[in-house]
């Protein structure tokens, strides 16, 4: 059963041990089981506003013997954060328990010139909130919300979270924040701390596209607490529950397959791209030296909005080398996550659907723009530079295909 299977577990709360002030069935006496059998209990929530005393204590109220230590909000989570990055001061849009936390943690509450500024939001949150939060960015101050649900639910329906506030002032600064809350794997990270290095931990969770994903993003086993099995377009979606069980009583009679995190990061956005495999009249390939990664590679780029993808790949090689190319036909369409996902220095991965082209040369000669390429020439299709992008020999190679038609990969 699971419950055997697995040291640790990191519980989410609302949804899944209470809804607003009620436990849910057989909540309390699962996680009690699970105290009693020895597994090591945290319990991790998005919302930043109450401190962890305060869910400690609504636990105990409940019937959970539950520690302040064991409790991970992203209030929390955002302090002891700007406290490993040895920020001291920090101005705030958000509740008192959330500035207490960060005072806990070492960092002073001020709006005189703050190293950080960190949006959590309550319901008193105003328009000279978002103002004065959008000026200490301009000015510097890092931007970190403390997490990205954009409402949550009551009673009487939905109501705002601080994922609005943090995209309001995301949109009055024209910054993007640092996100400290799930789907982001930080709070699982931080979970993880003081638990033995070779411990065996799941999470569980009510929300495929926070508390799942973070988890699968956090190398996680992800158990979803659901009345059905969420379905996602791609058997490869990180949002797909390793479990999914109705309630925690599940813990004890069923078993899960463990997460096996896959060979590429979660993407945060989805781009379509072009390529050219450009051939001089002497057969050879043009490569360009990517001044990013420092490797040999094929001229690359996006397709732009309205920009039809041969447009795209003309405008690319022109920009990138200066040559002007003839589109002749489609070599493939490229888009497996393993080969086809890239992360950038800023943290950000995207994941390419790339149409791949053989062209050959109209006019100009090759040069290379310094902000893209750091050299460029043309290399003998069955003598390729080593250090060039691991996927191209491929695209190379089904460029030269007898047979003629697309390569689907
Ligand atoms: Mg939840």
């Amino acid at each position: 059963m699971v419950s055997e299977q697995f040291d640790a577990f990191l519980l989410d709360l609302d949804g899944v041990v209470y809804l607003g002030d009620e436990a849910l069935p057989e909540a309390v006496e699962s996680v009690n089981r699970l105290n009693e059998r020895d597994n090591k209990l945290r319990f991790l929530t998005n919302d930043p506003r109450f401190q962890r005393e305060t869910i400690a204590n609504r636990l105990r109220k409940l019937g959970i013997d539950a520690e302040k230590d064991e409790i991970i909000t992203s209030g929390w989570a955002t302090a002891h954060y700007l406290s490993q990055q040895d920020e001291t001061t920090a101005a705030v849009v958000g509740s008192a328990g959330l500035e207490i936390e960060l005072q806990e943690e070492g960092i002073e509450v001020t709006d005189d010139d703050p190293n950080a500024m960190v949006v959590g939001a309550d319901e008193k949150t105003s328009y000279q909130d978002i103002q004065r939060a959008a000026r200490h960015i301009q000015r510097g101050a890092t931007f970190v919300g403390t997490n990205p649900d954009g409402s949550f639910p009551t009673l009487d329906g939905p109501v705002p979270g601080a994922g609005a506030i943090v995209r309001a002032v995301e949109a009055a600064a024209g910054t993007e924040p640092m996100v400290v809350g799930k789907p982001e794997p930080l709070m699982f990270e931080m979970a993880l701390d003081g638990l033995a290095d070779d411990v065996q931990a799941a999470a569980i969770g009510d929300n495929p596209a926070t508390d799942i994903l973070g988890a699968h993003r956090a190398g996680l086993t992800g158990i979803l607490v659901a009345e059905d099995k969420p379905t996602t377009a791609s058997a490869r979606d990180l949002q797909q529950p390793d479990l999914t069980i109705s309630s925690l009583a599940h813990l004890f009679t069923d078993t899960t397959d463990t997460w096996e995190a896959p060979p590429y990061s979660w993407p945060d956005e989805l781009r379509p791209g072009v390529a050219a495999v450009v051939v001089n009249d002497v057969d050879e390939v043009l490569l360009l030296k990517r001044a990013d990664k420092e490797q040999w590679a094929l001229p690359t780029g996006t397709v732009e909005r309205c920009e039809p993808v041969g447009d795209a790949i003309t405008r690319e090689v022109d920009e990138e080398t200066g040559l002007q190319i003839a589109v002749e036909r489609l070599i493939g369409v490229y888009s497996h996550p393993e080969q086809q996902v890239f992360s950038y220095p800023s943290g950000k991965a995207v994941h390419f659907v790339t149409n791949c082209f053989r062209c050959s040369i109209e006019g100009g000669t090759p040069e290379a723009d310094e902000d893209e390429a750091l050299e460029v020439g043309f290399f003998d299709m069955n003598d390729l530079p080593s250090d060039i992008l691991p996927m191209q020999p491929q695209w190379i190679a089904d460029a030269n295909d007898a047979d003629g038609s697309p390569a689907i990969r």
